[in-house]
Formats: structure tokens, sequence, C-alpha cells
């Protein structure tokens, strides 16, 4: 972090739409709960705001937000009533882009065997980290259309992939091994890329060379590779022995959606969109999930696990650990919403966090 900054981390918190705001407030009362020293400014970008004024991002938004705050907390965008999804393109992919975090860290973790959907797997068999590319590649949306409408139409989809995004985010993933344990506490040892590059040879062929290159400066990590197909495959049949897995934008966001699976679902899954050293973006994996907002049943651990990941990243260790072991004993205690096999709504479910977390912080 910038020494410059003052001690108080100073926290922007966008929940968005949908089950955004409603997951984002649990995050909310138990990050206060933790006794984290932060300072929350709350921020209404989203749906309503653009459908009331035609504002997705303020002028200067961007440059707002990595000026003036030490890390961004979002919930999720995405409204049936603004069909284009123009805000949620402006804001969620302008601040993963304009802002350049290009890391999307989006940790699996299995919290306890119940909620596997495959079975005789324990949660040690599932904690691996998946490094998504988050500023290249098909997301880019470059191309185009000719002659739309008409029988001889061409899409054109590009895929972008240049050797500085590639570089980066493939050193991030060693220096990601590098710097993290599991959750036993034994180091992280090997990087995983994954690509698709039989098919996809220019592109594969830029991520294989300089994945040799890299690792080569890092002697000590063991490296593998799998194409996309075969990892996922692999992901479903036996996840143990996945530790750090480095892939781009595209492949990054599918495999991560498999893995959401084998912990519990979307509700159970965090990530951050990291720029090593200035201000990055928090935010549960899971979008906007209209068909299920506004009746109090989405499951807040997303979100709350992302506001966890989020203080640890900002050096606040012990409290994220405290909001890390509460959810846990939610979890072992069936504390939960519906959809991981409790009964709780997701206020009641995001309370009973927020009071163990408080009991914990009187405690210490
Ligand atoms: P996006 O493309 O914006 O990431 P998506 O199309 O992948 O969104 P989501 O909005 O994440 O879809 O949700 C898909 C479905 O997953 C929801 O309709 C809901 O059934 C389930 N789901 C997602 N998040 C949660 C949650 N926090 N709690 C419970 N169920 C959820």
């Amino acid at each position: 972090m910038d020494s410059q900054k003052p001690s108080k981390k100073r926290i922007a918190v966008i929940p968005g739409d949908g089950i955004g705001q409603e997951v984002i407030p649990q995050a909310l009362n138990v990050i206060r709960a933790s006794g984290a020293d932060v300072e929350i400014s709350e921020f209404d970008w989203g749906a309503d705001r653009y459908l009331r004024d035609g504002v997705t991002v303020p002028p200067d938004g961007f440059a707002m937000l990595g000026r003036d705050f030490d890390a961004i907390l979002a919930g999720a965008f995405g409204d049936p009533r603004v069909k284009t999804n123009i805000h949620a393109k402006e804001i969620l992919l302008g601040m993963r882009f304009k802002m350049d975090l290009y890391a999307n860290v989006r940790p699996v973790r299995l919290l306890d065997a119940a909620l596997c959907p495959l079975k005789g797997v324990e949660p040690k068999d599932v904690d691996f980290v998946v490094i998504r590319e988050n500023t290249e590649g098909v997301y880019t949306d470059a191309g185009g259309v000719f002659k739309q409408g008409t029988p001889d139409e061409i899409a054109i989809q590009e895929d972008i992939n240049t050797r500085k995004g590639v570089e980066r985010i493939i050193r991030y993933a060693f220096e990601y091994c590098e710097r993290h344990t599991k959750l036993d506490g034994s180091p992280r040892s090997r990087v995983l890329m994954c690509d698709k590059s039989n098919a996809m040879t220019h592109a594969g062929g830029l991520w294989q060379r300089v994945f040799k290159e890299v690792s080569g400066e890092y002697p000590q990590i063991a490296t593998q590779h799998m194409y996309v197909d075969a990892l996922c495959m692999q992901m479903v049949r036996d996840p143990r022995g996945f530790d750090v897995i480095v892939a781009n934008n595209m492949f990054g966001d599918i495999i991560t959606d498999l893995a959401a699976g084998l912990q519990g679902g979307l509700g159970m899954a965090a990530s951050g969109n990291i720029h090593p050293g200035k201000t990055s973006m928090f935010e549960p994996v899971h979008g906007s999930a209209p068909p299920i907002a506004g009746k109090n049943v989405a499951n807040p651990f997303g979100a709350i696990l992302t506001a966890a990941m989020m203080l640890a990243h900002l050096g606040l260790a012990r409290e994220a650990e405290k909001i890390d072991a509460a959810v846990l004993e939610a979890v072992r205690q069936k504390k939960t919403t519906q959809d991981v096999g409790g009964s709780l709504g997701t206020r009641e479910a995001g309370e009973w966090v927020a009071k163990q977390v408080g009991r914990a912080t009187v405690s210490s």
C-alpha cells in the first residue's frame, strides 16, 4: 500500500443492483462488528441512478476512487429494466479496465463437506485460487459486425493479448503462490496455466512462451499446464491437487463459476480485482440475480467473505480472520440461507455472523 495514505482505511462502497443492495449492507455490518479502523463512503451508482438521471459513472468518478480511497467494495450490477446493461458495463468493466485492476483473484475454499456437490470431498480437498486476467481478452469487446441482419452478416470478436498484460498476470500468479499459504498453513507450491493453445495458437503461443520465461524466475515453484477443457473435467472429477491457477479473462470467468459450484454455489464465492499498489476493488463473484432480488433469500456470505478479503488486502489481517472464522462457524451450525442448506434469510444470516464477529472482537 501507499505509505503516504492515512492509517484509517477509506473504503468506497457501491452496492449496485438487485441482491447487491441486500448483501452489501450485511457485509458492512460485519466489517463494523470486526472493529476494523475504516471509514466507509457509499455511492449510489447502479440502475436506479442511471434510470433517474442517466448517469452511470459521474465525471471524474474513477479518478476520485483511485485518489480518495484505499479500496472499493462493490455489490453486483445488472437490472432487467436496463436492457443494454450499459450501466453495468460502464461501472464494473469501467473499474476493471480504467483503473487497470488486472488481477482478478478468486479463492476457492470448501468450508464444509455438505456444501460440495461431489461425493467424498472434504474441505481439505478444495483449497485453490484462480488468478484471472481482468483487462484484456475477448472482454475488451473489440471487433464489430458487418451486414448486420442480413444472411451475409459477419461478427468478429477480437481476443486481445498483449505481451505486457500476459506477463504481468503470470508474474502475479507466481508472486501470489510465493506469498500465500493454504488454509492448513502449508505453503502454496504450484502454478498451473490453463489455456487452449492447441486450437488458439497465436494467443496461446504467447501465453506458453511467457509462462515458460517467467517460471524460470521462480525455480522453487512447480509448474503445470492444462487445456481449459481438460481442466474443467478434472475439476469435477477430482479437485484435489489444484493450487494456483492462472488463466485469461474468459477462461478464468468460466472456470471460477464451475469452481464456485464446488464450494456451495455462487452465493459463497469471493473475489478481488487487484492492481498491486493501487486502489483495488472487491466484489462477490455472483451477479445481481434479478429472480431472487428483494426477497431476503440471497446468500450474503460471498459478500461477507469478500469484505474479509478486502480487509486482509488492506493489512487488517486479524479482523479478516475473525470474519472468516465466523462464516465457517455459521456454515457448520447451518446458520445460513437456503441455497446452502439453512433456513435463514439474508438479513438473519448476516446478523448471525456479525454477532459472532462482535463476540470475538469483545473477547480479543
Ligand atoms: P453475472 O453475469 O452478472 O455475473 P449471472 O448471470 O452469472 O450474473 P447471477 O446473477 O450471479 O447470474 O445469478 C444466477 C443465479 O444464481 C441466481 O438467479 C440465483 O439463483 C443464484 N445466485 C446467485 N447469487 C446468489 C446468492 N448470493 N445467493 C443465492 N443464490 C444466488
